[in-house]
Parts: structure tokens; C-alpha cells; sequence
């Protein structure tokens, strides 16, 4: 865990969860905020040490793992919180989280978890894409969706925060499959971060990198080899695959750690938007067959 000086202005506290932080002396804005207090309370004695101010907060999307520590930050320093459209109806109400992974139902306890649902935060202001003055400071945010429904990844003084509109390529080999829940939006904003001018970009997991457009088209490489497997799985189905199977071929194709409800509905959502992304291609059809939710090549 360090706190690394990218330029003049960009900072970013290196963990499991990268916290990005940006200045021009006057406003402080940090990008998102770790997991829980404990997190984020070691980023703020980095910004104590070096004298710099803490004003504003930018949350990306609304996964616990990015927002968890903002409710401490919020009751204990007097900052202005932004949000993503959306995600901001989350981040006030965490439980949707857990919510929507249980299908709707209301989630057993054990969905109750600091990794899927943090503690409940306040928004001051609801961010749009495009260019956006924060404080004293412009940025631009950058619609980046595919992994939450409304993520924006942030553009400031030549630095990319993109969230986790990518990860580094150590994290896709540890996650195996990434979560998304669009693969096509996804596909979509890693191909606008490839078209974008920055001197270095950081994604929520992985390292800052310069020469991070390698590691965005090893992402859309990635997901287009996801997608090819999962192809080729339906078509070895002429008679169809059900839902429940294709998940737990995918699972077990790629080896993921999925023993538990949390983990397993993670990846059920994954897999899921790879299906629903061969279904918008026309690749596969889809049909509710003996009550099962079952896909068929759309050739034999
Ligand atoms: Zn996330």
C-alpha cells in the first residue's frame, strides 16, 4: 500500500481497491474510497502528512468495495460528495445491492456482507458526464458503463481514473471471470478509453500505467474470448442449455472460486451478461422451456 505522486496534481493510495486523489492546491477531491473506514482513514493520514486538503468526494460506482468508507469520511470531515446518476440511488440505499443479485427476493443474511452492501452514505450532488467544475478544479467524467450501470471514470490533469471500466491484467487472471452486467456496454467504454487522450490511467484493481491501451485491448480481448467459449459451449446444445448448466459450465471452465451464495451470484450476473450479449448479437436464441431459461445456437 503506497501513496504514489503521479504528477503535480494526481495522486493515487495503491491497495486491493486504488483511491484516487486529485488537487490544484485549493480543492482536494478524493476518487472513491476503499472498502470501509479503515481504508479510507489510511488514505487520509497520507493527505494529513503531506498537507493536502481534503474537500471534495467522487464516488464512482456504487460497489462496497468503492464507497464503503465514505460514511465515516462524511460524518468525521466536512466534504461535498458526487455520485453517477443511479449509482447515487444505491449508495443511499445499499441495500439495493444485495437486492439485485438475490433476483429481487430479499436476501438471506449472508448476502448482508461488507463486500456487497457498505454502510449508507449521503450524495450532494448527482455527477453527469462531460466536462465538470469540482470545486475550484475541471475534470472531465466519462460515461464507462458495462460493469455498474452508470460508472464514470474520471479525466484530470492528463491522469484516467477509470474505475473498473478495466482491470489490470493480474486481476483478470485472478478473477477469471470479470463481474459485469453488460457485456457490449462493456466492450463500448473500453474502446472510448482507448480513443482518449491521457498520459497514464489507473483502474480500481491493477497498477498506473502509461502504456495502460495494452491492457484495455487485453480486457476486450478477454471478454471476446469469454464470449467465444460460451458460444462454442451453446452450440455443442443443439437441443439447448439451460441457464442454471451455463453458468455452472462457465464457472467450472474457468476454475472460479464460487463455493458460496455471494460469490456464486457474482458470477451468476457475469455470465449471465455474456448471455445477454450473444442473445443481442443474434448469435443464440433464448426461450422459457419446461420452466427452465434455456439457450439454443441459431443454427444447427
Ligand atoms: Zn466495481
Amino acid at each position: 500500500m503506497t501513496f504514489k505522486n503521479i504528477n503535480q496534481h494526481c495522486y493515487i493510495y495503491e491497495s486491493a481497491v486504488n483511491v484516487g486523489y486529485v488537487t490544484d492546491g485549493k480543492t482536494g477531491l478524493l476518487i472513491d474510497t476503499g472498502i470501509d473506514k479503515s481504508s479510507v482513514k489510511k488514505v487520509v493520514k497520507e493527505l494529513e502528512q503531506h498537507k493536502l486538503p481534503l474537500t471534495h468526494l467522487f464516488i464512482t460506482h456504487a460497489h462496497a468495495d468503492h464507497y464503503g468508507g465514505a460514511a465515516y469520511l462524511q460524518s468525521h470531515y466536512d466534504i461535498h460528495t458526487l455520485a453517477p446518476h443511479l449509482e447515487e440511488a444505491i449508495l443511499r440505499n445499499p441495500s439495493l445491492e444485495p437486492l439485485y443479485l438475490f433476483g429481487g427476493n430479499d436476501p438471506l443474511p449472508e448476502l448482508h456482507n461488507k463486500f456487497l452492501q457498505g454502510p449508507e452514505m449521503q450524495v450532494d450532488e448527482t455527477a453527469e458526464a462531460g466536462e465538470q467544475l469540482i470545486g475550484t478544479m475541471q475534470v472531465e467524467a466519462i460515461r464507462t458503463p458495462g460493469h455498474s450501470y452508470n460508472q464514470l471514470s474520471l479525466l484530470a490533469y492528463d491522469t484516467l481514473y477509470a474505475a473498473d471500466a478495466y482491470f489490470g491484467k493480474d486481476q483478470l487472471d485472478k478473477h477469471r471471470i470479470p463481474y459485469i452486467t453488460d457485456v457490449e456496454k462493456t466492450l463500448q467504454s473500453l474502446e472510448k478509453l482507448k480513443g482518449l487522450d491521457a498520459k497514464g490511467a489507473v483502474p480500481g484493481h491493477g497498477r498506473y500505467e502509461t502504456d495502460f491501451k495494452d491492457t484495455l485491448q487485453a480486457n476486450i480481448d478477454y471478454h471476446m474470448s469469454i464470449l467465444h467459449s460460451l458460444e462454442v459451449l451453446i452450440y455443442k446444445h443443439p437441443g439447448g442449455i439451460t441457464h442454471e448448466e451455463a453458468v455452472s459450465r462457465m464457472c467450472a471452465k474457468y476454475k472460479v472460486k464460487a463455493s458460496k451464495l455471494p460469490q456464486w451470484l457474482l458470477f451468476k450476473t457475469a455470465v449471465t451478461a455474456y448471455l445477454t450479449g450473444l442473445i443481442h448479437t443474434e448469435k443464440i436464441t433464448h426461450a422459457v422451456s419446461d420452466f427452465k431459461w434455456t439457450f439454443y445456437p441459431v443454427r444447427s
